[in-house]
């Protein structure tokens, strides 16, 4: 048997909700200074999908050019990070795992700008631990 996934997902206050099937091609924690002003928080963790694999069920996001390479994707409501998606990439979205309405879902594989991480950010989970975006690859 080879069940299909469903992840399943939207923001704080529920004006956008977005699904995707299948399998994610990654899952990365990015400890990078511009994820960490965008959510406010100390840490992104990501998960990504291919693009043909992601429907907006209801609304969809505003998009922000945060960079000369990538834009990221909020509620235009609540402000919810949403996405994050490489202009040289359009084959592919990830998605801030926290607005996964089952989080426990991603299996981050790796870290992502590890030397820009916060030193009281302890997360000592054996992960590979990569100085810039690249992670190894994809
Ligand atoms: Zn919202
Ligand atoms: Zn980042």
């Amino acid at each position: 048997m080879n069940e299909e996934k469903i992840y399943t997902g939207g923001c704080l206050c529920g004006a956008v909700r977005f699904k995707a099937r299948g399998e994610p091609v990654n899952s990365s924690h990015c400890h990078c200074d511009m994820c960490r002003r965008a959510s406010g928080a100390p840490v992104v963790t990501f998960i990504g999908f291919p693009i043909e694999a992601v429907a907006w069920t209801k609304g969809g996001p505003k998009i922000y050019k945060s960079s000369s390479f990538a834009t990221r994707g909020f509620c235009p409501d609540c402000g919810s990070q949403l996405t994050f998606q490489f202009d040289k990439r359009p084959e592919r979205i990830s998605f801030n795992v926290g607005c996964l309405d089952d989080p426990e879902m991603a299996h981050p594989t790796r870290h992502l700008y590890a030397q820009e991480a916060i030193s009281w950010m302890k997360m000592e989970d054996g992960l590979p631990r990569y100085e810039d975006g690249s992670g190894g690859g994809s």
